[in-house]
């Protein structure tokens, strides 16, 4: 939105144009190379329209990534940017057991950006949005005085009623997750310390920037009965649990050595003398899913994934297998 009237705002006193392109002629880039499904009208109205459908339910979910707190524009590239904003509100649908509908982004940009910074963001957005399927339907442009801003919006639906909430959990269910957990704080490791790159290292990195929701993998969870409560990991196992544990009023035991870790990060932290354990607990934007499931429905499961503990009664989390270092845990 872009307020003309001299009365109402002071954007009529600033120049909106970002780089050399305009607000609209931007716009309209977008809007030719992101088109909406058949049924679904998008971008180019007041308001995207989305038929309903009958025994769904929608899911919506918004993030914000803002310069110098989620990202620093020195080290991010602008594709991995576009990929990660849209991959991290993902992440918050494949929690849910959703399946993307479409995305809203909204974003403030420095007039110090360039336009083929702008189209490789795009870029990374449109990658992501074309592998999982999901179209951009709308969104906002302004210009900003300062830093980069940038607001996504997600839409998912999943038939009624099979959501997968936090306050799910049952006394006796496993506590699994998918994939490896503690890359991306690797990843981001690498990053601050400056290290050098090699296979590993970039491995890591990109597990940083470029996550991948678990959309298909969270959709198929929501197919057995038995898997409860359910999660995505963006703040570490030993935080994010907490959600599951609080809203569900239960406690839980973690085996933390039967926590899943990539052999590029037991290699890294071998390394640089790094507690793997530590990473891969309280270390966040892993974006993998969280789940508890009761252990007659648990062999059903056709996702990866690995059983790292035990919901339990009470409120206590209690990490198994550390030794007394890890005693520390219990405060992240
Ligand atoms: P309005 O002033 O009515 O809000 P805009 O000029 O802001 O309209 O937007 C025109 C159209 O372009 C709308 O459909 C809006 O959703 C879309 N749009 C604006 N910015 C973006 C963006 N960054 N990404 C995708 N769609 C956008
Ligand atoms: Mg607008």
């Amino acid at each position: 939105m872009v307020c003309r009237d001299a009365t109402c705002c002071v954007s009529t006193y600033i120049n909106v144009s970002m780089g050399k392109l305009g607000e609209f002629e931007l716009i309209q880039q977008i809007r030719s190379s992101f088109s909406a499904p058949e049924n679904i009208q998008g971008i180019g109205d007041d308001c995207a329209v989305i038929p309903q459908q009958e025994g769904y339910e929608t899911l919506v979910s918004t993030d914000m990534l803002m310069e110098g707190v989620h990202f620093l524009i020195e080290d991010v590239n602008p594709y991995q940017l576009g990929w990660k904003s849209a991959a991290v509100n993902f992440s918050d649908i494949a929690a849910m057991g959703g399946e993307p509908v479409g995305s809203f982004l909204a974003f403030s940009l420095p007039k110090t950006l360039s336009d083929e910074w702008v189209a490789q963001f795009m870029e990374g957005y449109q990658a992501i949005s074309k592998q999982f399927g999901f179209p951009l339907l709308g969104g906002d442009t302004t210009s900003s005085l300062d830093r980069l801003c940038i607001c996504v919006t997600v839409l998912g639906k999943t038939k009624k009623g099979q959501s997968r909430k936090r306050n799910m959990a049952q006394v006796g269910d496993l506590i699994c997750v998918t994939g490896t957990v503690g890359d991306s704080a690797g990843g981001l490791d690498v990053i601050l310390n400056k290290r050098e790159r090699q296979e590993d290292e970039q491995w890591l990195i990109n597990r940083h920037y470029l996550p991948t929701p678990r959309i298909p993998e969270g959709m198929e969870l929501t197919q057995i009965e038995g898997v409860h409560a359910m999660m995505d990991i963006s703040d570490g196992i030993g935080s994010d649990l907490r959600h599951i544990m609080k809203e569900s009023n239960v406690g839980a035991i973690i085996n933390i050595t039967k926590i899943p870790i990539s052999k590029q990060l037991r290699r890294y932290c071998e390394t640089h003398n790094l507690d793997k354990y530590k990473l891969a607990t309280c270390g966040g934007e892993d974006y993998e899913l969280l789940f508890t499931v009761s252990p007659e429905s648990e062999n059903h499961i056709t996702v990866p994934h690995t059983i790292i503990g035990t919901i339990t009664e009470g409120y206590e989390l209690t990490w198994e297998g550390s030794d007394n270092d890890y005693v520390g845990f219990r405060h992240f």
